[in-house]
């Protein structure tokens, strides 16, 4: 168990497509899911991909208890998503704003609200789970990290970029408002 330094936006590693995860009883591999667990919960993240460790594998982890960083999210069970797919499962979409463990800045960007995720667990079985809500959104900014994606990729606004700071000072108020109706819609 440790924690393994977080990559900033500029490092080459967020940007590469992740290698999909074959060998799971690999020693290396179970230090590595533990390792994603313990950062992750070190930084107050909601989520964390492996490239965000600096492993290129095509394994993120999600999990949302009581969080400091995102007091509003209502609780994701710990999961460990290994060679995520996603499945959108209609045309609705929401106006999240979120953050990132390796971005120092916020911003709006649109998100599906239901989604069916395909994946395996730390040991290879396969699983399907459906998110909705800021759940999906999470699920979804996840997966964007394991295809070499950002957030800042996906801000059709770039005014909408803010400090942490700054959102907290001046844009929270009216995120709460505007995320009221999706945290019940919100699952699982
Ligand atoms: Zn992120």
């Amino acid at each position: 168990m440790a924690i393994r330094p977080i990559p900033q936006i500029g490092d080459p590693v967020l940007r590469i497509p992740t290698t999909d995860v074959a060998e799971f009883e690999e020693p290396e591999f179970q230090v590595l899911v533990d390792d994603m667990i313990d950062t992750m919960r070190d930084a107050q993240g909601a989520g964390i991909a492996a490239n965000q460790v600096g492993v290129s594998m095509n394994v993120c982890i999600i999990g949302v208890e009581h969080n400091e960083r995102y007091p509003y999210k209502p609780p994701i069970p710990l999961t460990v998503l290994v060679n995520p797919v996603i499945e959108v499962l209609d045309d609705e979409t929401w106006l999240n704003n979120e953050g990132c463990l390796s971005v120092p800045i916020r911003g709006d960007l649109c998100r599906w609200m239901n989604i069916a995720v395909t994946a395996q667990d730390r040991h290879g079985e396969p699983f399907q789970q459906v998110y909705r809500g800021l759940s999906a959104g999470t699920v979804q900014h996840e997966v964007d990290h394991l295809a070499g994606g950002l957030i800042v990729d996906r801000m059709e606004d770039p005014t909408s970029m803010t400090t942490w700071a700054n959102f907290q000072q001046h844009g929270l108020t009216d995120y709460l408002a505007r995320i009221a109706p999706i945290i019940p819609r919100t699952e699982p």
